[in-house]
């Protein structure tokens, strides 16, 4: 039996373990087409803060990990499947075939309708890559707005508190955090940024970066 892993996450990283565990003579192959060991993008605000180094950010610590566990590792691009076929096609060309296969790749960040997002200097924060250039320019004092105060905007938004930046919050709906928590809660954390001295801008829409 082959199984293959498109995605090298946690959900792909689990799934390969958790395969090898139940099945001890199966092919396993994981494949991420991020050119990094499968990280974390949770650990990504402490790398962020400096309260790790980017190797803690890393999903197994053992360079041999996959290999210990018979689970190859492939740094490509799923770039087709055919199902019916049982095989798919890496970005090189290169073909796999599979008995099951794991889609588990995750999801993107969405770029907002705002022009000006390409323009240098302006970055999601989603991938270990992303996470790189903002610590670049994520210098004490550096004047950084934040688009966006959903649960992960706040956590990136905490880690760059820490970096000592001169923060300015964006976010369109009427609260941080609008999704997750209600007028009480979501004014608490507005009044505890503020008090940190970060400028909070809610129901309010950026337009244009330039
Ligand atoms: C800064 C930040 C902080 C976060 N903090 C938290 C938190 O505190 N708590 C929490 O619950 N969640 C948090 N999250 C969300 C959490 O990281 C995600 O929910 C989690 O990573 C999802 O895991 P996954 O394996 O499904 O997908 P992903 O981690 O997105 O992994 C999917 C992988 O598949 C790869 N891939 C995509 N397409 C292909 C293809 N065609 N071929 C090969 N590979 C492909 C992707 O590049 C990626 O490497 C955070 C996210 C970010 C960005």
């Amino acid at each position: 039996m082959t199984y293959v892993i498109a995605g090298a996450g946690p959900a792909g990283v689990i799934a390969a373990e958790t395969l090898r565990k139940t099945n001890p003579d199966s092919e396993i192959m994981l494949i991420g087409d991020e050119p990094e060991p499968p990280y974390s993008r949770m650990a990504i605000p402490y790398f962020m803060a400096g309260n790790i180094k980017e190797a803690g950010t890393h999903l197994r610590k053992s360079n041999n990990h996959y290999d210990d566990r018979k689970i190859k590792y492939v740094q490509d691009r799923v770039e087709s499947v055919k199902p019916q076929d049982g095989k798919l096609t890496l970005q090189g060309g290169e073909k796999q075939a599979f008995d099951q296969l794991l889609v588990a790749t995750g999801a993107s960040a969405v770029k907002p309708p705002v022009s000006g997002l390409d323009l240098p200097g302006v970055h999601h924060c989603w991938t270990l890559e992303d996470s790189r250039e903002i610590v670049k320019l994520a210098k004490k004092d550096a004047n950084v707005v934040l688009m966006g105060a959903g649960f992960i905007g706040c956590i990136i938004l905490q880690a760059l508190v820490e970096c000592g930046v001169k923060l300015t919050v964006v976010e369109m709906e009427d609260r941080m955090v609008p999704r997750m928590m209600n007028d009480t809660a979501g004014n608490m954390l507005k009044r505890w940024c503020e008090k940190k001295g970060i400028v909070v801008y809610t129901s309010t829409r950026a337009t244009e970066v330039s």
